[in-house]
């Protein structure tokens, strides 16, 4: 068996998530092995709709959604650094962002939550406005009769996320990560005040370990005294021949990527194992769409792809350090590509200066223990 020379800090999971925190520690000096799955290993990272969203998140959770709308707000200048370390632009465009409705009901159930959001937030909530049909049509002429109105939220943005992939990657290497792809991480016992991390690969000691790794999370986290719940939710998108620009914000549903393809989505289902696209959601995808915007009937859609988000059981992130195990800690969420800036330049500086809380300690895993009676 392969032995890895010892390491500082390991980042087991090399998407979105582990390569926002493997960029942000290596910026802080602090050089980490990321260790990484195979490369058809299912990542969220690579099929995901790329919004930098603010408008709606948090219902319930005001903790969220500051979290959230910092984030947000860090996005420019995280851009503007990771170029410098990666020589790659992610094409972030943070010109906000549109809710459609095509429903008196839609319209209000989404007026509902971006309003409670707000009121639960107070001075600290994100613009939005409410706007009518012919509201939108001033600032979206190519929407369609059906489209009843629409919420419209100026921080709201989106990036080309395959973009941020790369950058990430490069960028973490360019400052002295060291980057290893199929790399399964199957086992992690604490072992000296450290970890040992094994895998069909070798093993490699490390010192501290955080756990990056999607849904892979549940599995690993046990083992250094973590908990990481997940629920099964998928995703499906459709990316369009490249067409003249139409639409220069980005919304929900639909967004005209910076290259001209637009990507229309993304579906919710709750129940499935299979990663299979369906035709079903393919034709409610491309009916709103081309409801939203009646010029995308004319347009032919050339890919579709589904993908498995990682998502806890209520949809919050969960940042935690290991009671037991101190050099440990799990990172996950929902929206990593909102988030990434966070990740890169908050919470990386946590683990980097061994804080004990890495973000507010309510999205600790521990929510989702279950008193033993
Ligand atoms: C359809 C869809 C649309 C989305 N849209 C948005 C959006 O618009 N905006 C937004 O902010 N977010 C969005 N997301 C969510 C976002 O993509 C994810 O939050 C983010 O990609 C999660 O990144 P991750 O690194 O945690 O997980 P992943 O990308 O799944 O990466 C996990 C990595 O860990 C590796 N791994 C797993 N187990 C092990 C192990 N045992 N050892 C070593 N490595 C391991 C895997 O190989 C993989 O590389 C969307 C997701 C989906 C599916």
């Amino acid at each position: 068996m392969r032995t890895l020379p010892d390491q500082e800090i390991v980042v087991v999971g090399g998407g979105l998530v582990g390569a926002a925190i493997a960029w942000g520690l290596a910026r802080k000096g602090v050089r980490p092995l990321v260790l990484d799955g195979e490369d058809l290993a299912h990542r969220a990272s690579r099929a995901n709709f790329a919004l930098v969203w603010v408008q709606g998140k948090g219902i319930g959770a005001p903790h969220y959604a500051r979290w959230t709308i910092g984030s947000a707000k860090l996005w420019p200048s995280f851009a503007e650094e990771l170029e410098e370390a990666s020589g790659v632009d992610v094409a972030l465009r943070q010109r906000g962002g549109f809710t459609f409705a095509l429903s008196e009901g839609e319209m209000t159930m989404w007026t509902e939550e971006v309003q409670s959001v707000a009121a639960a937030l107070g001075e600290d909530a994100p613009e939005h406005v409410l706007l009518d049909h012919a509201g939108t049509a001033r600032m979206v002429p190519a929407i369609g009769r059906d489209v009843v109105g629409s919420i419209y939220s100026p921080l709201d943005g989106d990036v080309n996320s395959l973009r941020l992939f790369r950058a990430l990657h490069a960028g973490m290497v360019n400052l002295g990560a060291c980057y290893q792809a199929r790399s399964d991480v199957t086992e992690i016992l604490p072992k000296d005040g450290g970890f040992l991390l094994k895998g069909a690969w070798g093993e490699v000691f490390a010192g501290r370990v955080v756990l990056a790794a999607g849904n892979g999370n549940t599995r690993l986290a046990p083992m250094v005294g973590l908990s990481a719940p997940t629920v099964q939710s998928k995703g499906q998108i459709l990316v369009t021949e490249k067409c003249e620009p139409f639409f220069p914000y980005t919304s929900t549903t639909i967004r005209q990527a910076d290259e001209g393809g637009v990507m229309i989505g993304d579906s919710q289902e709750a129940d499935t194992l299979s990663i299979a696209t369906s035709q079903d959601i393919s034709t409610v995808l491309a009916g709103r769409a081309a409801r939203t915007f009646p010029q995308l009937s004319q347009v032919n859609v050339l890919r579709s792809w589904a993908g498995f988000r990682v998502k806890t059981p209520d949809g919050l992130p969960i940042y935690e350090t290991s009671p037991i195990h101190p050099g440990a800690c799990v990172v996950m969420c929902h929206s990593g590509v909102t988030l990434a800036a966070n990740h890169a330049l908050l919470v990386a500086d946590a683990i980097a200066g061994r804080k004990a809380t890495l973000a507010d300690d309510r999205f600790s895993g521990r929510r989702f223990h279950v008193p033993q009676h």
